[in-house]
């Protein structure tokens, strides 16, 4: 007799609703921590000219050298620090949990996070612990530090600065983690661009420090390439399970050449992060909304009946997030990324309308 899908997947992976996009089409998109800048043309003719070239018929550079030198530079990887490339740094995650998922094994998540990290977590088999962090966001020092000594996790991320919350973790705290852990502690830096602190150039400091980087959030999501950095002896045994030739040739390309000009980049994010704060000061003008101070490229703010705010702007055509439900610190939160000044205008003006 053949069995059935119940029978067969592992339950686990039965009971989870997988990573859901919602349908956006038309709407002003403010929904994903995408950056809202296309490319500039020249820079978009150079990338055709050399697509025009592409040997599709070959796989992809299996190392790609020049991308990770070009990474390298991009992101101020210290001397004497290895990288390896991921397809986003989603791929990077599920690599790690893969790799230390002994039977039995546990991994501590500070909540609310980046969700990826309990789904792949569930994936991968390891025992996830959550512990919620403080009222303010920051982490509970006390409470993680119990969990690490009773869990003794091989991989811990912290996400700096946090999604969804776009705070920075108080650095010393981070510190005493790092220190307390008996293995990997990964600094999931994604939204280093809008941020004011790094622990990238620290990566000597700690043995067991990895610093984890996306071009996502820099204008290049739908590239799909994240980068994990680290020392050697790590990175050669979490390479083993990367999939063989896991950024395509496509991606190899069009990121070689449109990281030949960095500034570009540089420029767009600067931008972000002047609207960012004009989008912070106007949101916490409206009378009822508490918007909380952010170092990446969305807001997080709390408003009565979120839920019901959150489908108005759907309605006027304006997708961001909601958190509230998935979280009791995220009650009657949303998350909006900061867009173009007009797509920020059209969400203030939707949001206003609501709240009147
Ligand atoms: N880390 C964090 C904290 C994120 O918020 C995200 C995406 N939302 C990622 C990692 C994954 O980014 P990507 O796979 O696009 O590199």
């Amino acid at each position: 007799m053949q069995k059935t899908p119940e029978d067969i997947i592992r339950s686990e992976i039965l009971a989870f609703k997988g990573y859901r996009v919602p349908d956006h089409a038309g709407m002003i998109k403010l929904d994903a921590m995408e950056n809202p800048y296309r490319l500039p043309a020249d820079l978009m003719a150079a990338v055709a000219a050399r697509v025009t070239d592409a040997a599709l018929n070959r796989y992809p550079d299996f190392e790609a050298p020049g991308l990770k030198a070009q990474l390298r530079a991009l992101m101020r990887v210290p001397d004497g620090m290895d990288i390896i490339l991921g397809n986003g740094s989603d791929e990077l995650i599920q690599m790690l949990m893969l790799a230390v998922a002994r039977p039995g094994a546990a991994m501590v998540g500070l909540e609310p996070s980046f969700v990826m990290f309990r789904i792949l977590a569930t994936v991968a088999g390891l025992n996830y612990v959550s512990v919620p962090l403080t009222d303010d966001f920051n982490i509970d020092a006390a409470a993680t530090l119990a969990a690490i000594e009773q869990y003794q996790p091989p991989l811990i991320f912290i996400t700096y600065p946090n999604n969804p919350t776009g705070n920075l973790f108080d650095a010393a705290v981070v510190e005493r983690i790092i220190k307390a852990a008996p293995g990997i502690v990964v600094v999931d830096e994604a939204y280093h661009a809008f941020a004011s602190a790094s622990f990238m150039p620290r990566l000597a400091e700690f043995p067991n420090l990895l610093v984890m980087r996306t071009v996502s959030k820099l204008g290049l999501a739908g590239l799909r390439l994240g980068l994990l950095a680290g020392r050697s002896s790590w990175l050669e045994q979490i390479a083993k399970l990367r999939l063989p030739y896991n950024v395509n040739v496509l991606t190899q390309l069009a990121a070689g050449e449109v990281l030949r000009h960095p500034e570009v980049f540089d420029a767009q994010a600067a931008t972000i992060r002047g609207e960012r704060a004009r989008l912070t000061a106007e949101l916490r003008r409206i009378p009822g909304v508490t918007a909380y101070a952010s170092e990446a490229n969305f807001i997080l703010f709390k408003v009565a009946g979120a839920d019901k705010i959150f489908d108005g702007l759907k309605q006027r055509g304006v997708l961001i997030k909601s958190m509230h439900g998935t979280h009791p610190l995220l009650s009657d939160c949303l998350r909006v990324t900061v867009g173009t000044p007009a797509e920020n205008a059209q969400f203030l003006a939707a949001l206003a309308a609501l709240m009147s």
